[in-house]
């Protein structure tokens, strides 16, 4: 049989479901073990922005929707739909720096940890991508992006000048601060329905930090709310040069034995020893320090050490659940006691052995610029099963579920980056920034060529599913 041209046109491949690497092309770069059952009509493993170009051309064509995939990262598989064209653009992962103006140009597929870092930290540069460092920078950079000391530098996105997008009609186009200012705005926060294909990132970077100390206490679970009621009265004024992380996680010890602990942590990024250490003093003060199974103060630290350990607390194609949720008490009637009640159960109970949670200090809450991102609170909690038999899933399932019900009364919304809509939908973007998008879709895609967010109910995004009116779906 004769090839279709048009399927043959391509420096990379374009894979089909009666082919043999048709599973490996569909979900073999999938971080989370759990993959989607759901299947596209073809995998396009693209070799460069030619290629994704013609793939976008070949979508139109055909009829076929586009869904597109950096990273392979997003927890709930975004990038595997049911129908149309998967654009594997994991291929891209170019990068170039301008020591004239310090920004660097990067692939969408560049590794932020194990690869933008390093290339930049030889040249005594920095840019807070994501923790874990397999992490793409294409789905982290277009949800928002909570990079390295997010609290005190902003979100990764409000580093990005500018964006090189595949559009709908296959045109490659930059978008910044002075043309496609529409595309450029929603490149900053609209993750997975991004109208297009961004094919390179530019980022502004800042000179390499001096000197990097880390503060860990570990504390019994019992000792929860006394700490974290500390910590609500105190996050507000550590500096913002320190990154401020709660974990529950088991821990090893120094007697050989391991067994799960809270641990509150201080990450500073210093100008020189001195001013790292300094930053951290304030975690000496928790009153209930001295119950604390160990205490590591303002240690020196480096990011490899760091990249090391987020490898370790997240083994790639184990199993994962998780969830998250921003957490306000404003409206209740005692703050801090409610606020660390709801998120007790997510950093005490965790079913499964290697499973964790973390709560992140945003406070104080900086002004967001004008950009698609635009939900968040003075404080960001995440918990994850962790598990290796697919048995586990409806067990672990009901645990995340009810941690996050427990929480509702505090949770103002979600963040993208560890959210799932086809179990749960929460508000992720202010409302008048949703209302800009919908228009920034409906002109730039108006024939839908993109996949919008995969979500149970479409027609119901961006609401806590507990504030609707009506049936109370989740
Ligand atoms: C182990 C681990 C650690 C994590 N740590 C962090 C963290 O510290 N901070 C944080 O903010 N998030 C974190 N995340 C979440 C992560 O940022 C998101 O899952 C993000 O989507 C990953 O990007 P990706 O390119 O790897 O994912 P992909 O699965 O490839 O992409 C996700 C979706 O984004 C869209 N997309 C991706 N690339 C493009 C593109 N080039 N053009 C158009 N649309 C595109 C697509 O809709 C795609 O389906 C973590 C995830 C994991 C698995």
């Amino acid at each position: 049989m004769t090839p279709d041209p048009d399927t043959t046109a391509f420096d990379g491949r374009l894979v089909l479901p009666s082919d043999a690497e048709w599973d490996e092309a569909r979900v073999g770069r999938i971080f989370n073990g759990r993959r989607p059952d759901r299947q596209p009509e073809a995998v396009l493993i693209a070799a460069g922005i030619a290629d994704v170009q013609a793939g976008v051309r070949l979508a139109a064509q055909r009829g076929w929707t586009v869904a597109v995939r950096s990273g392979g990262h997003a927890w709930a598989g975004w990038s595997v739909r049911d129908g149309g064209l998967l654009i594997d653009v994991g291929a891209l992962r170019e990068i170039s720096f301008d020591a004239e103006t310090g920004i660097v140009t990067a692939g969408p597929a560049t590794k932020g940890g194990d690869e933008l870092s390093p290339y930049l930290e030889e040249r005594g540069r920095f840019f807070n991508g994501g923790h874990c460092p397999s992490v793409g920078i294409g789905g982290f950079l277009l949800q928002g992006g909570q990079g390295w000391n997010q609290r005190g530098w902003g979100w990764a996105a409000e580093s990005v000048v500018a964006v090189d997008v595949v559009t709908a009609d296959g045109e490659l186009v930059r978008a910044d601060g002075t043309q496609n200012t529409d595309l450029y705005w929603a490149a900053r926060g609209a993750g997975p329905t991004f109208p297009g294909v961004v094919v390179r990132f530019h980022l502004a970077t800042r000179p390499i930090f001096g000197w990097l100390a880390h503060t860990v206490h570990g504390y019994e679970l019992e000792d929860f709310t006394a700490v974290m009621t500390w910590l609500y009265a105190a996050h507000h004024d550590i500096p913002d040069n320190v990154e401020i992380v709660c974990v529950s996680s088991p821990t090893p010890l120094p007697d050989g034995t391991e067994r799960r602990l809270f641990l509150v942590t201080g990450l500073a990024f210093g100008d020189d020893e001195a001013h790292a250490r300094a930053s951290l003093a304030a975690f000496n003060a928790c009153p209930v320090i001295d119950r604390a199974v160990f205490v590591q103060d303002a240690a020196e630290s480096s990011l490899a050490e760091h990249r090391a350990q987020q490898e370790l607390q997240n083994p790639e194609h184990w199993q994962y659940i998780c969830d998250n949720a921003w957490i306000d008490g404003e409206n209740t009637a005692d703050g801090v006691a409610t606020m660390v009640e709801g998120i007790r159960p997510l950093f005490t109970t965790n079913p499964t052995e290697r499973g964790f949670a973390i709560w992140m200090s945003n406070a104080p809450r900086r002004a967001l610029p004008d950009m698609a991102f635009s939900l968040h609170s003075d404080a960001y909690v995440a918990a994850y099963t962790v598990y290796e038999n697919p048995a586990d899933f409806a067990r672990n399932r009901s645990w995340v579920d009810e941690v996050f019900a427990h929480a509702e009364p505090v949770t103002a919304g979600q963040y993208l980056g560890d959210s799932d809509m086809t179990n749960r939908q929460l508000k992720f973007m202010a409302p008048e920034n949703w209302a800009r998008l919908q228009r920034v879709i409906a002109d730039r895609d108006p024939d839908g060529r993109f996949h919008r967010y995969l979500a149970a109910d479409p027609e119901r995004l961006n609401e806590n599913h507990w504030e609707r009116s009506g049936t109370p779906v989740r």
